[in-house]
């Protein structure tokens, strides 16, 4: 069984179609690089999943549960209590372009907080937790360091570890490199290449194509809010089917 499904997913804002029948499944420890110009709907599709965005009309299975069937938090429609509802968006974390760390925590408090407070985690076991993330991100020397005194690339770093602390079965990257200095983006992508080792199934929307030929399972190529092309990233990117993909690639390459 996929651990995403997603079925004819449509998205409007008014008048605007921003997501046509978007059709995908993603296997566990599956990693799904999602490529595309800027306004194919690239950052709604991976909102819609973790709730953060209602749908128009569509499906959305989250590890075999029906998450959505139109309106975020109608418990009715998606037939799931509060709390199963809560347990289903426990299983994707997110990451964005732009980290948002507490700037008044330090980096073991800005991994801590989210199991500590949302999960009751006792704050012994949660620190424990937080430290080996944050040794998993390289960063066990920036502990008691405020976000402010690190660079971009070690912010994402954190931030990443502070999504894990959650445990998800699922991450969800917005442009993890994008905010970044070109000279630290390798870092934030090693930490991503090695979830992606440890089997993390990952969905991740980025503009760094040799990155995604390496770690890619999948490649999605979103335009026009339409799924224009899916297949094996060998396949995308030296054979692509679609016009518009290879302009793409074309332009990007
Ligand atoms: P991408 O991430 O691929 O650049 P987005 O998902 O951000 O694309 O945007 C797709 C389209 O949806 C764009 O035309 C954008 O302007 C529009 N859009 C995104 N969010 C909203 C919103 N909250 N309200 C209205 N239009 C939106
Ligand atoms: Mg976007």
């Amino acid at each position: 069984m996929s651990i995403i499904k997603v079925e004819h997913l449509c998205k409007n804002f008014g008048e605007l179609k921003v997501l046509k029948d978007c059709n995908l499944e993603v296997e566990e420890g599956e990693v799904v690089c999602i490529i595309g110009p800027s306004g194919g709907g690239k950052s709604t599709f991976l909102r819609t999943l973790n709730h953060l965005e209602k749908i128009s009309s569509g499906k959305i299975w989250i590890d075999g549960t029906l998450i959505d069937d139109k309106k975020p938090h109608d418990m009715n429609k998606a037939g799931l209590s509060k709390k199963e509802l809560e347990k289903v968006l426990l299983k994707t974390g997110m990451c964005f372009q732009r980290f948002n760390l507490f700037p008044h925590l330090t980096v073991l408090e800005n991994v801590m907080i989210a199991p500590v407070e949302n999960l009751k985690m006792p704050k012994q076991e949660a620190e424990e937790l937080a430290k080996q993330l944050i040794a998993k991100v390289g960063l066990s020397d920036k502990l008691d360091v405020y976000p402010a005194k690190l660079s971009g690339g070690q912010q994402q770093r954190v931030a990443i570890a502070r999504a894990l602390a959650m445990q998800p079965k699922i991450m969800l990257f917005d442009e993890p490199t994008s905010a970044l200095d070109p000279e630290r983006v390798g870092e934030v992508l090693q930490v991503i290449k090695d979830l992606a080792k440890d089997g993390m199934t990952m969905l991740i929307v980025t503009h760094e194509i040799g990155f995604a030929r390496e770690v890619a399972d999948k490649v999605v190529f979103m335009y026009g809010g339409t799924m224009l092309e899916v297949s094996e990233p060998e396949k995308m990117f030296t054979n692509p089917e679609n016009e518009r993909t290879a302009a793409f690639l074309n332009a990007v390459l």
